[in-house]
Protein backbone atom coordinates (compact mmCIF):
# COMPACT_ATOMS: atom_id res chain seq x y z
CA UNK A 1 0.00 0.00 0.00
CA UNK A 2 1.46 3.39 -1.27
CA UNK A 3 -1.26 5.63 0.87
CA UNK A 4 -3.36 3.91 3.82
CA UNK A 5 -5.60 6.81 4.56
CA UNK A 6 -9.03 7.16 2.29
CA UNK A 7 -9.55 10.38 0.09
CA UNK A 8 -13.18 11.30 0.00
CA UNK A 9 -15.01 13.77 -1.77
CA UNK A 10 -18.45 13.86 -0.88
CA UNK A 11 -21.14 14.22 -3.44
CA UNK A 12 -22.37 17.79 -3.72
CA UNK A 13 -26.14 16.38 -4.73
CA UNK A 14 -27.83 13.24 -3.06
CA UNK A 15 -30.17 10.97 -5.03
CA UNK A 16 -33.26 10.14 -3.93
CA UNK A 17 -33.77 7.05 -1.88
CA UNK A 18 -36.27 4.39 -3.40
CA UNK A 19 -39.04 4.04 -0.97
CA UNK A 20 -38.12 0.39 0.86
CA UNK A 21 -41.37 -1.17 -0.49
CA UNK A 22 -40.06 -0.80 -4.13
CA UNK A 23 -36.45 -1.65 -3.91
CA UNK A 24 -35.32 -3.89 -6.50
CA UNK A 25 -31.97 -6.06 -6.35
CA UNK A 26 -29.10 -4.14 -7.83
CA UNK A 27 -31.57 -1.30 -9.83
CA UNK A 28 -30.53 1.77 -7.48
CA UNK A 29 -27.36 2.84 -5.86
CA UNK A 30 -26.00 4.98 -3.36
CA UNK A 31 -24.61 8.38 -3.39
CA UNK A 32 -20.98 7.33 -3.17
CA UNK A 33 -18.44 4.27 -4.36
CA UNK A 34 -14.88 3.57 -3.50
CA UNK A 35 -11.93 3.18 -6.23
CA UNK A 36 -8.53 2.44 -5.94
CA UNK A 37 -5.90 1.69 -9.00
CA UNK A 38 -3.41 -0.74 -9.32
CA UNK A 39 -0.05 -0.18 -11.48
CA UNK A 40 2.60 -2.47 -11.82
CA UNK A 41 5.03 0.06 -10.65
CA UNK A 42 3.27 1.81 -7.97
CA UNK A 43 0.87 -1.30 -6.30
CA UNK A 44 -2.66 -0.36 -4.60
CA UNK A 45 -2.77 3.33 -4.35
CA UNK A 46 -5.06 5.93 -4.61
CA UNK A 47 -7.55 4.55 -2.50
CA UNK A 48 -10.68 6.88 -3.03
CA UNK A 49 -14.27 7.85 -1.81
CA UNK A 50 -16.15 9.95 -4.45
CA UNK A 51 -19.64 10.43 -5.85
CA UNK A 52 -20.98 7.61 -7.88
CA UNK A 53 -19.90 7.64 -11.22
CA UNK A 54 -19.54 6.70 -14.21
CA UNK A 55 -15.97 4.90 -15.37
CA UNK A 56 -14.06 6.62 -18.36
CA UNK A 57 -12.09 3.33 -19.39
CA UNK A 58 -10.11 3.11 -22.99
CA UNK A 59 -12.34 0.35 -25.05
CA UNK A 60 -8.92 -2.14 -25.48
CA UNK A 61 -8.99 -2.43 -21.25
CA UNK A 62 -8.25 -6.27 -20.67
CA UNK A 63 -11.73 -6.69 -18.45
CA UNK A 64 -13.76 -6.33 -21.78
CA UNK A 65 -11.80 -8.78 -23.77
CA UNK A 66 -10.22 -11.33 -21.54
CA UNK A 67 -12.96 -11.39 -18.59
CA UNK A 68 -10.18 -10.95 -16.14
CA UNK A 69 -11.67 -9.96 -13.19
CA UNK A 70 -13.52 -10.68 -9.74
CA UNK A 71 -15.95 -9.69 -7.51
CA UNK A 72 -17.91 -9.99 -3.92
CA UNK A 73 -21.39 -9.40 -2.26
CA UNK A 74 -22.45 -9.18 1.22
CA UNK A 75 -24.73 -6.76 3.16
CA UNK A 76 -24.99 -3.81 5.68
CA UNK A 77 -27.85 -4.67 7.90
CA UNK A 78 -29.78 -2.33 10.40
CA UNK A 79 -30.66 -3.30 13.65
CA UNK A 80 -33.70 -2.48 16.00
CA UNK A 81 -31.93 -0.17 17.71
CA UNK A 82 -30.54 1.76 14.45
CA UNK A 83 -27.00 0.25 14.37
CA UNK A 84 -25.40 -0.92 11.38
CA UNK A 85 -23.79 -4.09 11.00
CA UNK A 86 -22.09 -6.41 8.36
CA UNK A 87 -22.05 -10.13 8.52
CA UNK A 88 -18.88 -12.00 8.56
CA UNK A 89 -17.25 -9.44 6.15
CA UNK A 90 -13.67 -10.49 6.83
CA UNK A 91 -14.78 -14.24 4.83
CA UNK A 92 -15.51 -11.81 1.56
CA UNK A 93 -12.33 -10.67 1.51
CA UNK A 94 -10.54 -13.44 1.96
CA UNK A 95 -12.29 -14.87 -0.44
CA UNK A 96 -11.95 -11.84 -2.65
CA UNK A 97 -8.12 -12.71 -2.61
CA UNK A 98 -8.46 -16.28 -3.19
CA UNK A 99 -10.26 -15.00 -6.38
CA UNK A 100 -7.17 -12.73 -7.39
CA UNK A 101 -4.74 -15.63 -6.81
CA UNK A 102 -7.08 -17.89 -9.11
CA UNK A 103 -7.50 -15.16 -11.66
CA UNK A 104 -3.94 -13.67 -11.40
CA UNK A 105 -4.84 -10.47 -9.78
CA UNK A 106 -2.66 -8.83 -7.12
CA UNK A 107 -3.55 -9.38 -3.64
CA UNK A 108 -5.60 -6.33 -1.51
CA UNK A 109 -4.49 -6.01 1.92
CA UNK A 110 -7.69 -7.50 3.79
CA UNK A 111 -7.89 -5.31 6.34
CA UNK A 112 -7.73 -1.73 4.58
CA UNK A 113 -10.39 -3.49 2.39
CA UNK A 114 -12.87 -4.11 5.45
CA UNK A 115 -12.12 -0.15 6.78
CA UNK A 116 -12.34 1.08 2.93
CA UNK A 117 -16.30 -0.87 3.01
CA UNK A 118 -16.87 0.43 6.96
CA UNK A 119 -16.25 4.01 5.87
CA UNK A 120 -18.07 4.04 2.50
CA UNK A 121 -21.00 2.71 4.41
CA UNK A 122 -20.35 5.05 7.16
CA UNK A 123 -20.89 7.54 4.86
CA UNK A 124 -24.06 6.73 3.38
CA UNK A 125 -25.90 5.04 5.94
CA UNK A 126 -29.06 7.00 5.44
CA UNK A 127 -29.19 4.06 2.41
CA UNK A 128 -29.19 0.95 5.07
CA UNK A 129 -33.44 0.81 4.57
CA UNK A 130 -34.63 -0.07 7.92
CA UNK A 131 -38.18 -1.87 7.17
CA UNK A 132 -38.16 -5.78 7.80
CA UNK A 133 -35.99 -7.65 5.56
CA UNK A 134 -34.29 -5.21 4.22
CA UNK A 135 -30.53 -4.31 3.73
CA UNK A 136 -27.44 -2.99 2.05
CA UNK A 137 -25.91 -4.51 -0.82
CA UNK A 138 -22.37 -3.89 -0.98
CA UNK A 139 -20.31 -5.25 -4.04
CA UNK A 140 -16.93 -4.98 -4.58
CA UNK A 141 -15.16 -5.77 -7.55
CA UNK A 142 -11.80 -5.77 -9.24
CA UNK A 143 -11.72 -5.19 -13.27
CA UNK A 144 -8.50 -5.23 -15.09
CA UNK A 145 -8.07 -1.78 -17.23
CA UNK A 146 -4.46 -2.04 -18.75
CA UNK A 147 -5.26 -1.39 -22.57
CA UNK A 148 -3.73 -4.08 -24.06
CA UNK A 149 -5.25 -6.66 -26.15
CA UNK A 150 -2.57 -9.49 -25.72
CA UNK A 151 -3.32 -12.49 -23.84
CA UNK A 152 -1.80 -11.76 -20.35
CA UNK A 153 -2.55 -10.93 -16.85
CA UNK A 154 -3.12 -7.01 -17.00
CA UNK A 155 -0.31 -4.92 -15.15
CA UNK A 156 -3.44 -2.42 -14.50
CA UNK A 157 -6.40 -2.95 -12.19
CA UNK A 158 -9.24 -0.88 -10.85
CA UNK A 159 -11.24 -1.85 -7.27
CA UNK A 160 -14.40 -0.61 -7.07
CA UNK A 161 -16.69 -0.52 -4.09
CA UNK A 162 -20.51 0.09 -4.90
CA UNK A 163 -23.88 -0.24 -2.88
CA UNK A 164 -27.43 -0.70 -3.56
CA UNK A 165 -30.39 -0.98 -1.34
CA UNK A 166 -32.62 -3.65 -1.77
CA UNK A 167 -35.62 -4.83 -0.53
CA UNK A 168 -36.65 -8.39 1.19
CA UNK A 169 -36.28 -11.42 -0.90
CA UNK A 170 -39.04 -13.25 0.76
CA UNK A 171 -41.68 -10.55 0.02
CA UNK A 172 -44.81 -13.11 0.62
CA UNK A 173 -43.17 -15.28 3.17
CA UNK A 174 -40.60 -17.77 2.35
CA UNK A 175 -41.50 -20.14 -0.92
CA UNK A 176 -39.46 -23.33 -1.71
CA UNK A 177 -39.06 -23.49 -5.33
CA UNK A 178 -38.89 -25.20 -8.19
CA UNK A 179 -35.06 -26.77 -9.56
CA UNK A 180 -34.47 -28.16 -12.58
CA UNK A 181 -31.52 -30.92 -12.51
CA UNK A 182 -28.90 -29.60 -15.34
CA UNK A 183 -27.58 -32.83 -17.56
CA UNK A 184 -25.90 -31.06 -20.53
CA UNK A 185 -24.60 -28.01 -19.42
CA UNK A 186 -22.20 -27.69 -16.79
CA UNK A 187 -21.01 -25.12 -14.03
CA UNK A 188 -17.45 -25.52 -13.60
CA UNK A 189 -15.13 -28.20 -13.53
CA UNK A 190 -12.17 -29.04 -11.17
CA UNK A 191 -9.11 -27.17 -12.53
CA UNK A 192 -11.19 -24.26 -14.11
CA UNK A 193 -12.65 -21.44 -12.17
CA UNK A 194 -15.65 -22.39 -10.64
CA UNK A 195 -13.81 -21.53 -6.71
CA UNK A 196 -13.50 -18.09 -7.65
CA UNK A 197 -15.83 -15.39 -7.67
CA UNK A 198 -15.52 -14.50 -11.39
CA UNK A 199 -17.88 -13.15 -13.75
CA UNK A 200 -17.08 -15.64 -16.37
CA UNK A 201 -18.48 -18.67 -14.52
CA UNK A 202 -21.51 -16.11 -14.41
CA UNK A 203 -21.60 -15.36 -18.31
CA UNK A 204 -21.23 -19.42 -18.57
CA UNK A 205 -24.08 -20.35 -16.80
CA UNK A 206 -27.33 -17.97 -18.08
CA UNK A 207 -27.62 -20.36 -21.17
CA UNK A 208 -29.21 -23.56 -18.91
CA UNK A 209 -30.61 -21.07 -16.57
CA UNK A 210 -32.41 -19.55 -19.55
CA UNK A 211 -33.38 -22.70 -20.84
CA UNK A 212 -34.93 -23.62 -17.15
CA UNK A 213 -36.89 -20.91 -16.77
CA UNK A 214 -38.42 -21.39 -20.11
CA UNK A 215 -39.47 -24.67 -18.59
CA UNK A 216 -41.24 -22.83 -15.64
CA UNK A 217 -38.01 -23.98 -12.96
CA UNK A 218 -36.75 -20.88 -11.33
CA UNK A 219 -32.76 -22.55 -11.45
CA UNK A 220 -31.05 -25.24 -12.12
CA UNK A 221 -28.89 -27.88 -10.00
CA UNK A 222 -25.62 -28.09 -11.21
CA UNK A 223 -23.93 -31.58 -11.31
CA UNK A 224 -20.11 -31.65 -11.47
CA UNK A 225 -18.42 -31.59 -14.88
CA UNK A 226 -16.77 -34.87 -15.23
CA UNK A 227 -19.15 -37.48 -14.80
CA UNK A 228 -22.62 -35.21 -14.13
CA UNK A 229 -23.13 -37.59 -11.48
CA UNK A 230 -22.46 -35.41 -8.14
CA UNK A 231 -24.53 -32.18 -6.85
CA UNK A 232 -22.62 -29.36 -6.91
CA UNK A 233 -24.46 -26.14 -6.34
CA UNK A 234 -28.08 -24.54 -7.22
CA UNK A 235 -28.03 -21.86 -9.30
CA UNK A 236 -25.55 -19.68 -7.87
CA UNK A 237 -25.83 -21.08 -4.36
CA UNK A 238 -24.55 -24.00 -2.51
CA UNK A 239 -27.01 -26.53 -1.73
CA UNK A 240 -27.96 -28.97 1.21
CA UNK A 241 -30.13 -31.84 2.13
CA UNK A 242 -31.57 -33.25 5.13
CA UNK A 243 -31.70 -37.08 4.54
CA UNK A 244 -32.68 -39.40 7.56
CA UNK A 245 -32.19 -36.73 9.92
CA UNK A 246 -28.44 -36.36 8.54
CA UNK A 247 -27.85 -32.61 7.08
CA UNK A 248 -25.17 -33.45 3.90
CA UNK A 249 -23.35 -30.65 1.69
CA UNK A 250 -21.36 -31.56 -1.31
CA UNK A 251 -17.65 -31.19 -0.41
CA UNK A 252 -15.81 -28.07 -1.53
CA UNK A 253 -13.51 -30.18 -4.21
CA UNK A 254 -11.92 -27.34 -5.95
CA UNK A 255 -15.34 -26.29 -8.28
CA UNK A 256 -17.75 -25.48 -5.95
CA UNK A 257 -17.58 -22.05 -4.77
CA UNK A 258 -17.17 -21.71 -0.80
CA UNK A 259 -20.32 -19.90 0.37
CA UNK A 260 -19.51 -18.07 3.65
CA UNK A 261 -23.35 -18.61 4.36
CA UNK A 262 -22.24 -22.39 3.49
CA UNK A 263 -19.59 -22.33 6.27
CA UNK A 264 -22.49 -20.19 8.56
CA UNK A 265 -25.18 -23.23 8.29
CA UNK A 266 -22.09 -25.85 8.80
CA UNK A 267 -20.90 -23.72 11.97
CA UNK A 268 -24.94 -23.62 13.12
CA UNK A 269 -25.72 -26.83 12.76
CA UNK A 270 -22.56 -28.61 14.82
CA UNK A 271 -23.10 -26.14 17.32
CA UNK A 272 -26.88 -27.60 17.69
CA UNK A 273 -25.24 -30.99 17.59
CA UNK A 274 -26.80 -31.59 14.34
CA UNK A 275 -25.14 -34.40 12.25
CA UNK A 276 -23.65 -32.90 9.53
CA UNK A 277 -21.66 -33.66 6.64
CA UNK A 278 -19.48 -32.71 3.94
CA UNK A 279 -19.03 -35.51 0.90
CA UNK A 280 -19.91 -36.39 -2.96
CA UNK A 281 -23.98 -36.69 -2.80
CA UNK A 282 -24.93 -38.19 -6.32
CA UNK A 283 -28.25 -37.91 -7.74
CA UNK A 284 -28.80 -41.05 -7.79
CA UNK A 285 -28.51 -41.00 -3.86
CA UNK A 286 -30.72 -38.46 -3.75
CA UNK A 287 -33.57 -40.31 -6.19
CA UNK A 288 -33.28 -43.17 -4.07
CA UNK A 289 -33.80 -41.15 -0.64
CA UNK A 290 -36.58 -39.76 -2.34
CA UNK A 291 -37.94 -42.86 -3.32
CA UNK A 292 -37.55 -44.62 0.74
CA UNK A 293 -39.19 -41.06 1.75
CA UNK A 294 -36.34 -39.97 3.81
CA UNK A 295 -35.28 -36.83 1.36
CA UNK A 296 -36.94 -34.87 3.98
CA UNK A 297 -35.60 -31.33 3.25
CA UNK A 298 -33.18 -29.45 0.48
CA UNK A 299 -31.85 -25.81 0.45
CA UNK A 300 -29.61 -23.45 -0.86
CA UNK A 301 -27.76 -21.27 0.86
CA UNK A 302 -25.69 -17.41 -0.31
CA UNK A 303 -25.58 -13.67 0.72
CA UNK A 304 -29.08 -13.29 -0.88
CA UNK A 305 -31.64 -15.39 0.13
CA UNK A 306 -30.10 -16.61 2.96
CA UNK A 307 -31.78 -19.74 2.62
CA UNK A 308 -33.89 -20.57 -0.59
CA UNK A 309 -35.77 -24.02 0.35
CA UNK A 310 -36.15 -26.60 -2.82
CA UNK A 311 -39.87 -27.88 -3.32
CA UNK A 312 -39.72 -29.97 -6.07
CA UNK A 313 -36.41 -31.19 -8.20
CA UNK A 314 -36.73 -32.09 -11.85
CA UNK A 315 -34.25 -35.31 -12.89
CA UNK A 316 -34.40 -37.20 -15.95
CA UNK A 317 -38.56 -37.41 -16.05
CA UNK A 318 -38.96 -37.76 -12.31
CA UNK A 319 -40.34 -35.51 -10.45
CA UNK A 320 -38.91 -35.23 -7.06
CA UNK A 321 -41.18 -33.38 -4.27
CA UNK A 322 -39.38 -32.27 -1.26
CA UNK A 323 -41.44 -31.89 1.99
CA UNK A 324 -44.46 -31.30 0.00
CA UNK A 325 -43.31 -28.65 -1.57
CA UNK A 326 -43.18 -26.44 1.72
CA UNK A 327 -40.14 -25.43 3.88
CA UNK A 328 -38.49 -27.51 6.17
CA UNK A 329 -38.79 -27.13 9.56
CA UNK A 330 -35.02 -27.00 9.62
CA UNK A 331 -34.72 -24.71 6.88
CA UNK A 332 -37.10 -22.29 8.39
CA UNK A 333 -34.81 -22.41 11.95
CA UNK A 334 -31.55 -21.84 10.05
CA UNK A 335 -32.95 -19.16 7.70
CA UNK A 336 -34.75 -17.34 11.06
CA UNK A 337 -31.32 -18.13 13.16
CA UNK A 338 -29.05 -16.17 10.45
CA UNK A 339 -31.33 -13.51 9.83
CA UNK A 340 -31.86 -13.22 13.63
CA UNK A 341 -28.43 -12.42 14.07
CA UNK A 342 -27.69 -10.41 11.27
CA UNK A 343 -30.49 -7.88 12.26
CA UNK A 344 -29.41 -7.95 15.58
CA UNK A 345 -32.83 -9.55 16.90
CA UNK A 346 -30.58 -12.57 18.63
CA UNK A 347 -27.37 -13.14 20.22
CA UNK A 348 -24.77 -14.20 17.85
CA UNK A 349 -22.44 -16.84 19.87
CA UNK A 350 -19.98 -16.78 16.86
CA UNK A 351 -18.83 -13.41 16.81
CA UNK A 352 -19.93 -12.83 13.17
CA UNK A 353 -21.16 -9.67 13.25
CA UNK A 354 -19.01 -6.76 12.81
CA UNK A 355 -20.47 -2.85 13.41
CA UNK A 356 -19.86 0.01 11.27
CA UNK A 357 -19.12 3.69 13.00
CA UNK A 358 -17.92 1.43 16.07
CA UNK A 359 -14.54 0.66 17.19
CA UNK A 360 -14.32 -3.21 16.08
CA UNK A 361 -13.55 -5.64 19.27
CA UNK A 362 -10.48 -7.71 18.27
CA UNK A 363 -11.41 -11.72 18.18
C1 LIG B 1 -21.42 -16.18 -4.15
C2 LIG B 1 -21.75 -17.58 -4.51
C3 LIG B 1 -22.29 -18.49 -3.59
C4 LIG B 1 -22.74 -18.10 -2.20
O1 LIG B 1 -21.77 -17.53 -1.42
P1 LIG B 1 -22.19 -16.68 -0.14
O2 LIG B 1 -20.89 -16.23 0.40
O3 LIG B 1 -22.91 -17.61 0.77
O4 LIG B 1 -23.05 -15.57 -0.62
C5 LIG B 1 -22.48 -19.80 -3.98
N1 LIG B 1 -22.19 -20.20 -5.24
C6 LIG B 1 -21.70 -19.35 -6.16
C7 LIG B 1 -21.40 -19.85 -7.51
C8 LIG B 1 -21.46 -18.01 -5.83
O5 LIG B 1 -20.97 -17.18 -6.76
Amino acid sequence: MVNQSIRVEESQSRKNKPDSSELVFGRSFTDHMFVMDYSSGLGWHNPSIIPYQNLSIDPAAMIFHYGQSVFEGLKAFRTQDGDIQLFRPEKNLQRLNHSNERLVIPPIDEEFGLEAIKQLVELDKEWVPDAEGTSLYIRPFIISNEPYLGVAPSGHYKFIIIMSPVGSYYKEGINPVKIAVENKYVRAVKGGTGEAKTGGNYASSLKAQEIVEKEGYSQVLWLDGLEKKYIEEVGSMNVFFKINGEVVTPALNGSILAGITRDSVLELLRHWDISVTERRVSMQELYEAHQDGTLEEAFGSGTAAVISPIGELYWDGNHLNINEGKTGELSKKIYDTITGIQYGKIKDPFNWVVKVGKKTEVK
